[in-house]
């Protein structure tokens, strides 16, 4: 059986995301989709609600499971016996970094690969980041987000324009 992992923040997942996880699932017989603790990003979403936002946006998709770790992304794979690490790839930005990433979890975990999924080009521009300015205005964000999740996102951002929180990623 083949099992992937789809890591990133997810803080909030967008439809980039979804895109990935949805062409992904078609390829492997398991998906796993799991949010990483990333010391140098402070979400507006905690690990639980990141994951339970996965969860919303993927209940149809059955052979994909949800988690979370704060584990070494080569050892989480080790211990739940994945091969294939997937990555979405937006545009050249996202490469260099990825590319170092993929050769560190190699080089830790011999048995993982670094599989690319080129973004599609509605997609290209997407992040969460982007997506967490836009929320406070008022602009309609289904092109960005799972309509699911559109109106926690909002609360979320305006909750924090009202305590005078920052949204940036
Ligand atoms: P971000 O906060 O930049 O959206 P994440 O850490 O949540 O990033 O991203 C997890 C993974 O999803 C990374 O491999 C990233 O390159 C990929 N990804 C993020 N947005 C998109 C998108 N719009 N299209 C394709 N892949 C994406």
């Amino acid at each position: 059986m083949k099992i992937a992992i789809y890591p990133g923040s997810f803080d909030p997942v967008t439809n980039g995301h979804l895109n990935i996880i949805r062409r992904a699932a078609n390829i492997f017989d398991r998906l796993i989709v799991c949010v990483m603790v990333n010391a140098g990003k402070h979400p507006i979403f905690s690990l639980e609600e990141r994951t339970e936002l996965l969860r919303r946006v993927t209940e149809d998709l059955p052979n994909v499971e949800i988690d979370s770790t704060d584990e070494l992304l080569a050892a989480y794979a080790k211990r739940r016996d994945c091969q294939v690490v997937v990555k979405g790839l937006r545009a050249t930005s996202d490469f260099e970094n990825e590319f170092q990433m993929a050769l560190i979890n190699h080089k830790i975990n011999p048995d993982l690969d670094t599989m690319f999924l080129t973004s599609e080009h509605q997609y290209m521009y997407l992040s969460s980041s982007t997506i967490k300015e836009l929320a406070s205005y008022d602009v309609d964000l289904r092109d960005f987000l799972p309509e699911a999740i559109i109106p926690d996102v909002k609360k979320r951002i305006n909750s924090m324009k009202t305590q005078g929180g920052t949204t940036h990623a």
